[in-house]
């Protein structure tokens, strides 16, 4: 198998060539045997009856002389008298296989039609066959002698200066057109092969990749194509080293007080009340570990998740309320007041995803309100969407993080809530989960005084 798509190319173009002058070869032998064979015997035998004519009308003259004279212009002559004895005139015939039948029936007065009923079998070149079976015959009476005369074009006498021109314009044509095949082909595959150092480049994490984007065509759509794919995995890439860093970092805070407070509650002469204490941090910080844990799973679920996995019909009012009922404790805890309104409403989704929202949302509402604050949660259907608000009294946030607020880990100001717990995680799979599901989400929110989240589900 042919591995390179330059040799491949040229192969072909070879194949291309070699079948088309096949093709037209055997159109150019059909189109002879079909047409010019019978014309070129009818005007040949025209020729050998004027010749003849001319013999007949002048009998007094030398023939050996006339016949070599005609034969100069042009022509190979077979003269036969009654006896059959030939008499050649021009240059030699490759071949005398011309029938006694042939020539008796000249004699009687027939015309021998030897160019027309010329095998078939042969191509094209039965044209230049040089032999005296290729001739036309007629008859000729001179003096009530009967004479057989034969006669076809001496071919190498008819090839003229043009001839060998149009021919070695052919020749040349067709030894230019390879050179310049090889080039192009050359010229077409190099920036293939400039792509495959891209592609192995990009296997190696090296993104900055040159490529012909410049060209106007195909190579250059796919050039420039290849590039902004380059782009896109630098960014991805990019995003997931990050991504691990601050795993790792958030991962590497708790376990470093894990085993700091252990190794603490291994010292002999501990108060109980220091030993309740550590351990209270262990959990705490477990708990942590858990909870992060779990936001990573669903995130990882989430762009993992497909077409194929179905959506089903639920109640979201249900879910809202479970959501709240869950976060009881808290609210009673700070005492913060709570107004619901929500509608009995059903969606079309991944329920398990969708209840995320309203427990981050509730969640975050209930942390970054003060005690004795207020969170108002509504859901309402118009004829287009279906609307979810919950309005928190709380802490704000401040302008300049609103565009960030929905990235992997980002918590907008953690320096100053040092005592609020979090680990940026929430508000990206929410918005996640509302992309999951063609919806919208939107932030208002002024530095102290509170936080409104609005989300739309545009019905189909
Ligand atoms: P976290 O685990 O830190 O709460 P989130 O992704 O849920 O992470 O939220 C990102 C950041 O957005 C939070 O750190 C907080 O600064 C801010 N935030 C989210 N919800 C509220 C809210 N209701 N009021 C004030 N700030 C909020």
């Amino acid at each position: 198998m042919i591995r390179s798509l330059y040799s491949k190319f040229l192969v072909l173009t070879l194949g291309i060539m070699f079948f088309s002058a096949m093709l037209a070869f055997l159109i150019v032998n059909t189109f002879y045997h079909q047409q010019l064979k019978t014309k070129n015997d009818e005007k040949n035998t025209e020729i050998a009856e004027t010749i003849a004519d001319y013999m007949e009308a002048n009998p007094t003259l030398s023939l050996t002389e006339f016949l070599q004279k005609e034969a100069a212009l042009g022509y190979k002559i077979v003269f036969a008298n009654a006896e059959h004895d030939l008499q050649f005139f021009g240059d030699d015939f490759r071949e005398d296989n011309l029938s006694e039948a042939a020539i008796d029936n000249v004699l009687k007065g027939k015309i021998y039609h030897g160019m027309r009923e010329f095998p078939k079998e042969t191509f094209v070149t039965g044209f230049f066959s040089d032999e005296t079976a290729n001739t036309v015959g007629v008859p000729v009476v001179i003096d009530d002698n009967n004479y057989a005369l034969f006669i076809r074009p001496n071919i190498k006498l008819l090839f003229t200066e043009v001839h060998y021109l149009l021919g070695g314009m052919f020749v040349s044509m067709a030894i230019i057109s390879l050179i310049a095949m090889v080039f192009v082909a050359r010229k077409l595959v190099q920036p293939l092969t400039e792509l495959t150092k891209a592609t192995k480049k990009i296997g190696q994490e090296q993104f900055s990749v040159e490529l012909p984007t410049g060209r106007g065509d195909e190579i250059g759509e796919l050039a420039t194509s290849f590039e902004k794919m380059a782009a896109q995995l630098q960014q991805s890439d990019k995003m997931k080293k990050q991504f691990i860093s601050d795993v790792s970092h958030d991962f590497q805070t708790p376990l470093q007080n894990i085993q700091g407070y252990a190794h603490l509650l291994q010292e002999a002469d501990l108060q109980e009340t220091e030993r309740q204490n550590y351990a209270t941090i262990i959990q705490s910080e477990t708990e942590r570990l858990s909870g992060l844990t779990k936001q990573l799973l669903l995130l990882t679920s989430l762009d993992t998740l497909t077409d194929n996995v179905a959506k089903r019909s639920f109640s979201l009012q249900e879910q809202i309320k479970e959501a709240i009922q869950k976060h009881q404790w808290q609210m009673m805890e700070k005492n913060i007041t709570l107004t619901a309104d929500v509608d009995d409403i059903t969606m079309l989704g991944h329920p398990d995803f969708i209840e995320k929202i309203w427990e981050n949302l509730l969640s975050n509402a209930l942390k970054y309100t003060e005690s004795d604050g207020s969170i108002d949660i509504s859901l309402k259907e118009t004829n287009e969407a279906i609307i979810f608000t919950i309005k928190d009294t709380g802490i704000g946030i401040d302008a300049s993080h609103l565009p960030h607020l929905f990235e992997r880990f980002y918590r907008a100001d953690s320096a100053r809530h040092a005592d609020i717990e979090g680990t940026g995680l929430g508000l990206s799979i929410v918005e996640q989960v509302v992309a999951l599901h063609d919806g919208s989400i939107d932030v208002i929110s002024k530095l102290g005084k509170g936080t409104t989240f609005t989300i739309t589900f545009l019905k189909m």
